[in-house]
C-alpha cells in the first residue's frame, strides 16, 4: 500500500455538549454505544482510520504491508465462567480483532487493573490461562503494566489487552467492502458465550450445559485468506450480537442483508434460556464466532475451508448482500415472513466480557 493516510487533528477544542451520565446501556455495543463513540469520542480524536469504524485500525508502513492494531478491555463478571475465563476472554478478544481486518495477530499487551485483597493464587490462574491462549492464537505478550486500586474500587480484577499483526498479503478486507450478491457465513451457533457467563453468575434459575465460545479465531482466517482473495468483510459478533454486528456493516457498506432464520445455528439450550428470559439470541454476545462477507463465487470453497477447521467447524450461509433497502438488515423468518432486525437498543446483558 503506498497511499498515506492524512491525519488532521480538530480545528477547535471541540466542547463538552453531553450531559448526563454514563448508563450501562454505553457499553452494550449496540446503539447506545456507537452514540457515545460517534459524539463523544470521535470528534476529538477524528481520523480517516477510527472513521472506518472496523475490528482494527489498519495503516500504512513504509515499504511494507499495512499494520492492524486494536485494543480491548474485558470487565466480565465473574472472572471464570463455562468454557473460560477473563484471560482467555482478554487474548481472544484482541487476537480476533486484529485477524478480522485480514491481518495475523503477532504480538500483545496487557494491563491489569488489581483489587487490592484479590488472591494472588485467582491472578495467578487467569494469567495461565493467558498463556494458554496466547500459545494457541501463536502471539507473544510482549509489554504490561499493573496498577492496583483500593478494595471496593473495582471488582477484581480489569483486564486491558493491545494487539498488532501485518495484514495479510493480498486482503483486503473493511466493513465497507460488502457488496450486492454477496454470500453471509457465519462460523457456527450464536449465544452460547452470553448465556454461559448467565448461568455463571446463577441468572439462569436452571441447570444448563452451555459452555462458552471463547477461542482464537486467527488460524481459521488465515485458511479462508488462503482460500480465496475475494473475503470483503469479517467480524466477530461480540457484544450486541450477530445482529448489531450485521447492522455496522450494512450501514458502513450501504447494503442490505437478507438472512435466513431457519439456517442460524443455536444450540437447545440457548434457544431454551432465551425463550424462558426474553432475549433474542441475535443479540446475545459471542466470543468465538465470526461473520464473512463473501463474493458469491468463492463462497463454497471458503465454506468447505472453514468445516476443515477446529472453531469453524458449523459454519454455515445465513443469508446474502442486497441492494436494498440500504443499511438495513432483514430477515425471513421460520413462517415465511420478512422482519427487520434493527442494531440492540439498549443494555441486556452487562460485562459480559
Ligand atoms: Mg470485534
Amino acid at each position: 500500500m503506498s497511499e498515506t493516510v492524512t491525519m488532521e487533528g480538530p480545528v477547535c477544542p471541540v466542547p463538552i455538549r453531553k450531559r448526563g451520565r454514563v448508563i450501562m446501556g454505553h457499553g452494550s455495543g449496540g446503539k447506545l454505544s456507537q452514540d457515545l463513540i460517534g459524539d463523544l469520542f470521535l470528534p476529538p480524536f477524528d481520523n480517516p482510520v477510527l472513521r472506518a469504524g472496523n475490528d482494527a485500525g489498519v495503516v500504512p508502513i513504509e515499504d511494507d504491508r499495512p499494520l492492524a492494531i486494536s485494543t480491548d478491555s474485558h470487565v466480565v463478571w465473574p472472572l471464570f465462567f463455562p468454557g473460560g475465563d477473563i484471560g482467555r476472554l482478554a487474548v481472544c478478544g484482541t487476537v480476533n480483532d486484529v485477524a478480522m481486518m485480514g491481518a495475523r495477530p503477532q504480538y500483545l499487551t496487557a494491563g491489569f487493573i488489581l483489587e487490592e485483597g484479590l488472591e494472588l493464587g485467582l491472578l495467578e490462574q487467569v494469567v495461565d490461562s493467558m498463556r494458554l491462549s496466547a500459545a494457541e492464537a501463536g502471539v507473544h505478550i510482549i509489554a504490561g503494566d499493573t496498577k492496583v486500586v483500593e478494595r471496593g474500587k473495582a471488582d477484581g480484577l480489569y483486564i486491558n489487552t493491545a494487539g498488532v499483526g501485518q495484514v495479510w498479503d493480498g486482503a483486503e478486507i473493511g466493513g465497507d467492502r460488502a457488496r450486492p450478491g454477496d454470500v453471509v457465513i457465519l462460523s457456527g451457533s450464536i449465544g452460547d458465550h452470553g448465556i454461559a457467563v448467565l448461568e455463571a453468575r446463577g441468572e439462569l434459575g436452571f441447570q444448563s450445559d452451555v459452555t462458552s465460545d471463547v477461542a482464537p479465531l486467527n488460524h481459521l482466517v488465515e485458511a479462508m485468506l488462503a482460500t480465496s482473495k475475494k473475503i470483503h468483510v469479517l467480524r466477530d459478533p461480540t457484544r450486541g450480537g450477530v445482529a448489531s454486528s450485521l447492522n455496522e456493516i450494512a450501514a458502513q457498506s450501504q447494503v442490505g442483508i437478507l438472512l435466513n432464520e431457519s439456517t442460524i445455528p443455536i444450540r437447545p439450550a440457548v434457544q431454551a434460556a432465551c425463550e424462558m428470559l426474553g432475549f433474542d439470541p441475535l443479540y446475545i454476545a459471542n466470543e468465538g464466532k465470526l461473520l464473512a462477507i463473501v463474493a458469491e463465487e468463492d463462497a463454497t470453497a471458503v465454506l468447505e475451508t472453514m468445516r476443515q477447521t477446529r472453531y469453524g467447524e458449523e459454519s454455515v450461509v445465513i443469508g446474502r448482500v442486497e441492494a436494498e433497502p440500504k443499511a438495513r438488515v432483514l430477515m425471513k423468518t421460520a413462517i415465511g415472513t420478512t422482519r427487520i432486525v434493527d442494531m440492540l437498543a439498549g443494555e441486556m446483558l452487562p460485562r459480559i466480557c
